[in-house]
């Protein structure tokens, strides 16, 4: 696929299923405003469309629409550097969303991880959305072009599965309209993980509260929550291969050095030989002190929901010029007549 031939373009998004967490923000948000104002044009969009696939209480989805929002902007996406937007408002995601539905195939379907874990044993109760969620966020990409998606390890699967659907479209239809777009999974938080078992994800929708840390947490709760979360009986080595069993070690070594913006192995050469007593507090500190400005920030956002919704508005007018001709020549190119 001739790369050169489409705009260097990043697309990514966040669902506003609930609180945003320090796994959203450093596993997205934070690389996101990284990607900003550099070699590519950029669309951030708040994912509405996905949230639903769970039921929403119709209150706490747009309080948590405007919250994702909040928590782009008060991290620093920039409305004049970045398109920022909420994806119900591009229609372009929907029908591009249903022609995939078209292309993707069941069997690709049920080999998602993601549709297993949420579905659990309940996958005959789960809504149909759920299941056809991946081809709806290849359409969220796909509608743009990206070339470039920013995502935790979790979405990896799924951005595959887009390239699979590129590359489909494009075989069945003889033409090289859709490019294959890259994953962007780099940096030691692409899995933060839940601070109660180091096993699973930490999420927004989880269970507990006490498993994740809320970007909107106050500095007693960080405390409190990182006081908490599952260690073990070790000291901290003094190279990461020390940790290789050690998963909840691991994650709290990780998240330490993404808030630092340094390594892994910096971290422990200034930790190795300590304690948890010595360790805790200190990821506690260094997360109070690099989330407290960004929670201020999105308070003072939230405080204004009509600021918020005139950015997205005027972001989804953006977003529309550039979907709308992609989609209009893929229902050129598979013969609607329109
Ligand atoms: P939900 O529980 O509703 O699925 P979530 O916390 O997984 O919520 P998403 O909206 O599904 O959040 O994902 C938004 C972005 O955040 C994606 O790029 C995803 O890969 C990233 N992300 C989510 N959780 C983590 C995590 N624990 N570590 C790193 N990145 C994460
Ligand atoms: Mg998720």
């Amino acid at each position: 696929m001739a790369d050169a031939a489409f705009t260097p373009r990043v697309f990514s998004g966040i669902k506003p299923s609930g609180g945003l967490t320090l796994g959203n923000y450093l596993g997205a948000i934070k690389r996101f405003v990284g990607m900003q104002g550099g070699d590519f044009e950029t669309i951030y969009c708040v994912v509405d469309m996905h949230a639903v696939t769970v039921w929403q209480n119709p209150d706490d989805l747009r309080t948590a629409t405007r919250e994702v929002a909040a928590g782009y902007l008060a991290s620093g996406i920039d409305p004049s550097k970045s398109i920022l937007f909420n994806q119900s408002r591009v229609s372009a995601h929907a029908e591009l969303g249903w022609l995939f539905n078209c292309v993707a195939r069941v069997g690709w379907m049920n080999r998602m991880t993601q549709f297993k874990d949420k579905a659990g044993k309940n996958s005959e109760q789960v809504s149909l959305g759920l299941y056809a969620y991946p081809s709806l966020m290849a359409a969220d990409i796909l509608a743009y072009h990206a070339t470039h998606v920013p995502v935790g390890e979790d979405q990896k699967q799924h951005v595959e599965l887009t390239r699979d659907i590129a590359k489909k479209f494009n075989h069945d239809y003889k033409v090289d309209f859709f490019p294959e777009t890259t994953p962007v999974i780099e940096g030691p938080a692409m899995r933060v993980m839940n601070l109660r078992d180091g096993t699973k994800k930490m999420s927004k929708s989880g269970e507990s509260d006490m498993e994740r840390v809320n970007m909107l947490d106050d500095a007693d709760t960080i405390a409190k929550k990182f006081k908490k979360s599952r260690s073990d009986q070790d000291v901290l080595p003094d190279s990461m291969d020390g940790l290789a069993d050690r998963a909840e070690a691991r994650n709290l070594v990780n998240i330490y050095a993404a808030l630092a913006d340094i390594s892994n192995d910096a971290v422990l050469a200034e930790y190795g030989g300590q304690g948890w007593g010595k360790f805790k507090p200190a990821l506690a500190d260094l997360a109070v002190e690099k989330l407290a400005p960004i929670s201020g920030e999105m308070r003072r956002f939230m405080d204004d929901p009509a600021e918020i919704d005139r950015i997205m508005a005027h972001g989804a007018d953006k977003a529309r010029a550039i979907a709308e001709p992609i989609l209009n020549k893929t229902f050129d190119i598979m013969g609607f007549v329109r």
